[in-house]
């Protein structure tokens, strides 16, 4: 919410992406879809709240129905179409879409609950048919506009701030799950809604677990730190890490970090749009191969974020898509030695026709406490 409770997306922003469903029903031979609670429903229409689904038919367009505590807040928040449902939801989007005459109803098998579709099914028309669409809305997230680039922005500028601040304070001694409540203090201090996912302090050993949870552990002398961070600011995710080390770090650790250090420096210079994703995770891979390290860096080098820290598309080894100037994407290799440690180096970029823009501004140097 910004000052007069109104998303900083602007309302047409949100009637043309609505409308690109409603235009791209035909040739996916359906005449509604069915967009059930979370990310996509928000994307679509900017509403908030729990308990909501948004049909778009060919015929009228976009309709959120959700029930009556939330009546003042789709009031403000969503432009399109508004019923409110006094008893369950799913009641009238039945009848909503028996009324629109819909008799091809794409719905989305990775949102739905299966008791929210067996509540559907029942109640569409006779003859009427349910398909499965996977991945539509989720394809129309991954290029961001410029009102999304500046939430990301900010949520970026958060994260790297509370880093930042709570870094400077670190020493040996000091457990991983208080570092951990400091940063998400921080951040919503700085006004962030909430952490965008849980945030990973990770030291010792236990850094060469990719996500790790904080434990009551404390720093101690000789340790890897992988600290794993991000804020949602106003719906829109960032996500950083950064690996410290406590007192000073031997040739081994300098090695190993000089390699994933490098390792992400490609990655980054290989982002560029109309590139494939994989050609990113490769370059990353390349470096680290250099080092003998390849099979210690065992994820792929980035995903998509926005509404949420994991979206599309993927930059790992298999995967096909291509690069788009808008997209958010992470660049985050790490390596991972059992016994031993891990390090990871990770940055929120956004791709433009040219390269990339990197929006994490922390420095990448071996920070040691
Ligand atoms: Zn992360
Ligand atoms: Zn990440």
């Amino acid at each position: 919410m910004n000052n007069n409770g109104l998303s900083p997306i602007p309302p047409a922003e949100y009637e043309a992406r609505a409308r690109a469903v409603r235009e791209g029903l035909a040739e996916r031979k359906l005449d509604a879809l069915l967009v059930s609670n979370g990310p996509n429903l928000r994307y679509l229409t900017g509403f908030t709240g729990d308990n909501a689904n948004l049909l778009i038919t060919e015929a009228a367009g976009a309709l959120l129905v959700t029930d009556p505590r939330y009546r003042i807040q789709a009031a403000r928040e969503v432009s399109c179409a508004v019923e409110i449902a006094e008893g369950p939801v799913v009641v009238e989007v039945g009848e909503a879409i028996r009324r629109e005459g819909v008799t091809r109803i794409g719905f989305e098998p990775a949102r739905i609950t299966y008791e929210a579709y067996q509540g559907l099914v029942p109640r569409l028309p006779l003859h009427a048919e349910a398909v499965a669409v996977s991945g539509w809305i989720e394809g129309l997230r991954m290029v961001k506009s410029a009102a999304e680039l500046a939430l990301i922005r900010h949520a970026v500028g958060i994260s790297s701030k509370a880093f930042e601040q709570v870094a400077a304070k670190m020493r040996a001694g000091m457990k991983e799950s208080d570092l951990a409540a400091e940063l998400e203090f921080r951040m919503r201090r700085l006004g962030a809604e909430k952490p965008s996912f849980e945030t990973i302090v990770a030291s010792g050993e236990r850094s060469a677990l990719p996500h790790a949870q904080p434990t009551a552990e404390r720093l101690c002398e000789g340790a890897l730190v992988v600290v794993d961070m991000g804020a949602f600011h106003q719906g829109y995710a960032s996500d950083m890490t950064r690996t410290l080390f406590v007192g000073k770090p031997g040739p081994k650790v300098k090695r190993a970090y000089r390699a994933v250090l490098e390792a992400q420096l490609a990655a980054i210079d290989a982002v560029k749009a109309g590139r494939p994703t994989a050609a990113v995770d490769r370059a990353a891979r390349r470096v680290l191969a250099g080092y003998g390290l390849e099979r210690a860096f065992v994820h792929s080098t980035g995903h998509g974020l926005g509404l949420e820290i994991h979206e599309p598309p993927r930059l790992g080894r298999r995967d096909k898509k291509r690069l788009e100037a808008g997209m958010a994407v992470t660049i985050e290799p790490g390596v991972y030695l059992e016994g031993w440690g891990g390090i990871r180096i990770e940055d929120t970029v956004v791709v433009t026709k040219t390269g990339c823009e990197v929006l994490t501004p922390t420095s990448k140097e071996l920070r040691v406490v």
